[in-house]
């Protein structure tokens, strides 16, 4: 990795990419940015729109409307191009049209000659990084996708609110795949470093019911449903879980990120790619950390990744 120049290679400058490049932006993440799009005219669009942003920001980035030549450098090629979620359609129905844009995408990021880490947000995500490993050929730890990196954040925003404390304070998880198979293993859920089931059943102690607790999770699992209702798609949240990323693997941070990773072994699982907490650094996955699930998560996972691994063995790439 350049240590003297961060540069971010972005591919499809729709809602996720701008919001995360909007992100990146104001939290001067980085020091270059290409955007990249089949529809040129937005890309150059974006581009201009925020570089008009940079007098009133504390960063000096330099941003620009590129090619797939311009990924050459890149220490990230971030993949938020493809078509988004209609409203009742599911993210595994996504699959295959966006399979299909992938392969000329990957393809042409390689032909740069690009040697940094793929992160991925196209959904369904887990298949579609697991599209990117294969595609690329690349160490399967090199390729990130943003898993349930933003599911977790709603999960500790709304424990947040249901213990009346600082969500950076609860140490939660979603884990499996980014969709209807999702879950959080709450036997390791944790309010500072008490875990969150104690505290219901310390009436004295506890704001919330374990009934108001429980109900957060199917919460979580509907949140997308709901805000594509409400206005037609979600991107701030997902712009930022994946700034929160970059800065993992650009400031070589060894944070704990839920990123869909492969799964070489981990949970009894192989050969799979799925949202699990990771320690994220300027290699990509650095380690898969092992959670110690009860007997019914590792059931659920491994019914989550069994989803994943029937829906990526069905596509023919
Ligand atoms: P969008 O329609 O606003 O933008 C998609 C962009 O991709 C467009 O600018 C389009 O021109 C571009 N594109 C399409 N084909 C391309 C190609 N072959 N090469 C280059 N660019 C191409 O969609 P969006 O709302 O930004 O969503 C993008 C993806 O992110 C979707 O798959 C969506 O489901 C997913 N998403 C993921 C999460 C998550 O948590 N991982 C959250 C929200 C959305």
């Amino acid at each position: 990795m350049n240590q003297d120049l961060r540069k971010v290679a972005l591919v499809g400058t729709g809602m996720v990419g701008m919001s995360y490049a909007y992100a990146l932006l104001n939290q001067n993440v980085c020091d270059e940015l290409v955007l990249i799009d089949l529809n040129k005219e937005r890309a150059a669009g974006e581009a201009m729109d925020l570089n008009h942003g940079l007098a009133f920001s504390t960063s000096a980035m330099k941003i620009y409307a590129g090619e797939y030549s311009d990924c050459a450098d890149a220490d990230i090629a971030v993949l938020c191009a493809g078509v988004a979620q209609k409203p009742g359609e599911s993210r595994l129905e996504l699959l295959q049209r966006n399979a299909k844009v992938f392969s000329s995408i990957v393809q042409a990021v390689l032909s740069s000659g690009f040697d940094g880490i793929f992160l991925v947000a196209t959904n369904p995500v887990d298949i579609m990084t697991q599209i990117t490993c294969s595609l690329s050929g690349f160490d399967p730890r090199r390729v990130v996708g943003s898993g349930t990196a933003l599911d977790t954040a709603r999960l500790r925003y709304l424990l947040g609110g249901l213990f009346e404390v600082d969500s950076r304070n609860i140490h939660a998880y979603v884990i499996g795949e980014h969709g209807d198979s999702e879950f959080v293993p709450w036997s390791q859920a944790m309010l500072a470093t008490r875990p969150i089931i104690d505290i219901c059943n310390d009436l004295s102690d506890c704001p919330c019911t374990w009934e108001q607790v429980r109900a957060v999770e199917d919460e979580v699992r509907n949140a997308a449903q709901h805000i594509i209702r409400a206005k037609g798609a979600t991107y701030y949240g997902i712009g930022m879980s994946l700034a929160r990323i970059t800065k993992s693997i650009l400031n070589n941070e060894n944070s704990v990120v839920t990123v869909s990773a492969m799964l070489l072994g981990e949970y009894g699982e192989k050969n799979v790619f799925a949202g699990v907490p990771c320690i994220i650094n300027r290699n990509g996955v650095k380690r898969v950390l092992s959670l110690s699930l009860n007997e019914q998560e590792i059931e659920q996972f491994h019914a989550s990744c069994h989803t994943l691994r029937t829906s990526f063995e069905e596509l023919s790439l």
